[in-house]
């Protein structure tokens, strides 16, 4: 068999920087040749020599539906047959940002843009717009897309790298970027009654899925909550991951904690490029053309991508879509947990919704600090076993997986089945 993974590799190294378009997709953190993916259906992904896998990163999250889902597909179709795109406003766009507001009382208005880098991007200008302020808080390994002042310290690609900052952002930029620990509210307690005036938001994954999933401890949300209500600080929650992915209504319906600003992306883009961010009205305000805060997107609100978008909320309408989801995804853990302990294989993993984290460590990690002492040469090895397998996990060990409603029983029971040999040819 000739290895034309490789070759597309090679080819796509002369013209394109580190042969991708995005850096995790390089395989760069465990080594080894990127599969080159021609085609996917449902739960699976076929790379370039026609080898199949079962697919645990759906997109890096929009594929909640499974690949290529007829009524999404059929949705597309329809609307490109009408027109790409228009640069004028549209019909579909309101029933798109109606539904966004009809799902998350949090969002009283919202705007469209293509990613979630715009989405959140935009978001801190407004939350800086709105309060006159400079300073951003966030936390150390969650990821906000690639914005200037966002890339500090951040996850997901750039922790896959092991540098956690960027080249290239001013020092200017970043010194208004103040970097915490996620879940150390007394942290940020006192960054606040020292600096509080001169802070415009606090932005955090509410469930950090950019160092591996970590769920955020009790209290911690709440008390950003109250930190925010206190000082006048917009507390934005990035969604962009978890946004209809943990459940109907993202952390926020799980946590029943409100954000002034919520960024959204992959799922409500069904696997096009959309992004949103919407909140208070108060704040929304502000944007242009009502106010002075400027955005805007020669694509946002795209026909095609808007059309994918709204197909895909209806499919997550089915009754019981997100209890069905949340059954598979937890019994894959359970699952891979049970087979990682009879093989003896340190181990643990976590579950919510439609989202997973698995980590070669005795204990569920809680902190960035904690996860970071995951053994990573361990992941390496079950990373490149399962794909050999036929089982397509993300390239890193500080990446969330995502289950799809398209992963039946069998699927998953198949790769459980899997990874209790790789387990034990692991001890
Ligand atoms: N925020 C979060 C929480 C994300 O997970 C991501 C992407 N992984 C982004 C923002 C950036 O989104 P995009 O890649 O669409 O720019």
């Amino acid at each position: 068999m000739t290895d034309r993974n490789q070759t597309l590799f090679d080819r796509a190294c002369r013209s394109i920087p580190g042969g991708v378009n995005s850096p995790v997709r390089a395989f760069r953190s465990v080594g080894g040749t990127p599969r080159f993916i021609e085609r996917a259906q449902g739960p699976r992904v076929w790379d370039a020599e026609g080898k199949s896998y079962l697919d645990y990163v759906g997109s890096w999250g929009p594929a909640i539906a499974g690949h290529a889902h007829p009524v999404i597909v059929e949705a597309v179709r329809e609307a490109a047959l009408s027109g790409l795109s228009f640069g004028a406003p549209t019909e579909a766009e309101i029933e798109m940002a109606e539904a966004i507001c009809a799902r998350l009382p949090s969002v009283e208005m919202v705007r469209l843009v293509s990613s979630g880098t715009e989405a959140t991007m935009t978001a801190i200008r407004l939350a800086r717009g709105f309060t006159g302020r400079d300073a951003i808080v966030k936390f150390e390994g969650c990821y906000h897309g690639h914005a200037d002042s966002l890339l500090v310290k951040a996850g997901s690609g750039l922790l896959t790298l092991g540098n956690p900052s960027s080249g290239g952002v001013p020092a200017d930029f970043a010194r208004h970027t103040i970097v915490l620990d996620f879940n150390d509210l007394d942290q940020v307690e006192e960054v606040f009654r020292a600096r509080g005036d001169e802070i415009a938001a606090i932005i955090v994954e509410p469930v950090a899925g950019n160092m591996n999933l970590i769920k955020p401890r009790p209290g911690f949300l709440e008390g950003l909550r109250e930190v925010c209500t206190k000082y006048g600080a917009v507390l934005i929650f990035d969604e962009v991951m978890t946004g209809f992915r943990v459940g109907p209504q993202g952390v926020q319906g799980v946590t029943g904690v409100t954000p002034d600003l919520t960024t959204l992306g992959k799922v409500i883009g069904g696997g096009m490029p959309v992004g949103a961010f919407g909140g208070r009205r108060d704040i929304m305000e502000c944007i242009a053309p009502l106010g002075s805060v400027y955005q805007a997107g020669t694509l946002s609100g795209s026909p095609v991508a808007v059309a994918a978008g709204l197909a895909s909320l209806k499919v997550l309408d089915e009754p019981g879509f997100y209890d069905h989801l949340a059954a598979r995804t937890r019994r894959l853990v359970d699952g891979l947990q049970g087979a990682a302990d009879a093989a003896g294989v340190r181990f643990s993993a976590d579950a919510l919704g439609g989202m997973f984290g698995v980590y070669f460590a005795d204990t569920v990690p809680g902190s960035f600090a904690e996860v970071t002492t995951c053994d990573k040469e361990a992941f390496n090895r079950f990373f490149h076993a399962m794909l050999e397998a036929g089982h397509y996990f993300a390239p890193s060990a500080f990446e969330a997986g995502f289950v799809s409603i398209a992963h039946s029983e069998d699927d998953i029971d198949t790769t459980v089945a899997a990874a209790r040999e790789v387990f034990v040819s692991m001890d």
